[in-house]
This record gives C-alpha cells, structure tokens and sequence, in this order.
C-alpha cells in the first residue's frame, strides 16, 4: 500500500481553497490548507508536502516571496503558482523564482489536476511511484528490478519491454506511433529503414505477458492508424 501524497494548497479565498480541497482529496490526495502568507510558508518549509499549490496575491507575504523562500531551503520542492493576474510577467517572475509551472485564474478544475498530476510525475515522489506500474485491478510491473505479475502469475520483462511500457505510460495520453516508439525507446533516428515489424514482436510479447486475453488487448491497445496506447488509470 502506497501512502498518499500530501498537497498543500495556500490560498486566501475560501470558496477557491475549499472547492480546490474538494477535488484534490476526491482525486485520492491528502490536503493541507493555509490562509495566509507566514502560515502557508511555515507549512510548506516542514518539508512534508509533496507539491504546494501557491496564490500569489495573499494577506502577510505573497506567493513569489513564498517561493523564493521555499526554494532557498528545498531546491527541489514542487510548487504550482494560482496566478490571478495572468500577465507574461507574473508567470515569468513565477518561473523564475523556480516554481514548475503555474495556473492562471480562473482555471478549470480538469486542467489544474492535470498540472498537478505533471508536475508530480517529474518530481521524486514521481520517480518512487514510477517504479510500480499498475494497469487493472491485477497486473503489476516494478520497473527496477523487471518483475511484475498478472493475478497469482509471475511475470519477469526484458529492459526494452520496460521501457517501452513506460515511455506508453509517460504518454498515456495518446497513441504512440511505432516510428516514435523506435525512435524513443530504441534510439534509431527516423530515417532510418528499420522494420516497424520490431515494434509489433515487442508488443505482442508483451500483450502475452499482461493482458487476460492478448487476442483482445485491454491494456496495451492498437488504434488504428496511429499507434499503440497503454490505457492507464
Ligand atoms: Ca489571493
């Protein structure tokens, strides 16, 4: 069991920190909130948040001081900015006091958990959690030492097979063609006259280890045209 990760959110308006609590913890996340600006900074420098989300317009100190000050103690904190003035130059003094990305007001709900979800991929509690892949109910990769498990059976994976599982994962979000995929995960450059044929025998070796049925992929899925996808949760 994999222990939550910890967000702080510090915000001064209500309705925005409340509702913002709501998704997050609805998304399986654990929320801390603060109010105001010492408060807020108190809280994200005792180092046990695994991201901040952090407005800048707030009572005490503001937003960009507060990230100055994190970054000063922690260089590797992740910080998300709610930026209500959405000017260039707010968002650049943001990033360039070292926050990794920001928000600009109003925001959608989706797109903000989106940004969180990124942002916490590239961080170290992203790196600990990548090294567990998990798709459905029961089939499970650890990524480091190239075992895993479907249901009571124990699977063991090529490096290649990992990485390419993992490159799918990092872009879950689409299909992923088969010259991208040799480009990517084996390192040919595209003009190169290599069989895409690689990429189907790695794929459907893969299918044989971890889907129920690899005539009928539910995992690691064809769409016609454009590639392959890893449908992750
Ligand atoms: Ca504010």
């Amino acid at each position: 069991m994999q222990r939550k990760i910890r967000l702080l959110i510090v915000e001064d308006e209500e309705a925005i920190r409340t509702g913002l609590m709501d998704v997050l913890v609805y998304h399986g996340y654990e929320v801390a909130c603060a109010a105001d600006g010492p408060v807020g900074l108190d809280m994200a420098m005792s180092g046990q948040f695994d991201l901040v989300l952090l407005d800048v317009m707030l009572p005490g100190m503001d937003g960009f001081e507060i990230c100055n000050r994190i970054r000063a103690e922690d260089r590797d904190q992740p910080v998300i900015m709610l930026t209500a003035k959405s000017t260039d130059e707010d968002i650049i003094q943001g990033l360039s006091l070292g926050a990794d990305d920001y928000v600009a007001k109003p925001f959608s709900v989706a797109q903000l958990v989106l940004r969180v979800q990124a942002v916490l991929r590239r961080s170290r509690v992203g790196a600990e959690q990548d090294a567990t892949l998990r798709l459905g109910e029961d089939v499970e990769v650890d990524c480091r030492n190239l075992q895993g498990h479907r249901g009571g059976e124990a699977l063991s994976f090529t490096r290649r097979e990992v990485d390419m599982l993992q490159y799918l994962r990092l872009n879950s979000d689409r299909p992923v063609s088969r010259d991208e995929l040799l480009a990517k995960v084996w390192g040919y450059a595209k003009n190169l006259d290599i069989e895409t044929r690689t990429v189907d025998i790695h794929i459907a070796k893969l299918r044989r280890k971890i889907e129920p049925d690899p005539a009928k992929p539910l995992y690691l899925v064809t769409v016609r045209g454009a590639g392959y996808r890893l449908m992750v949760e």
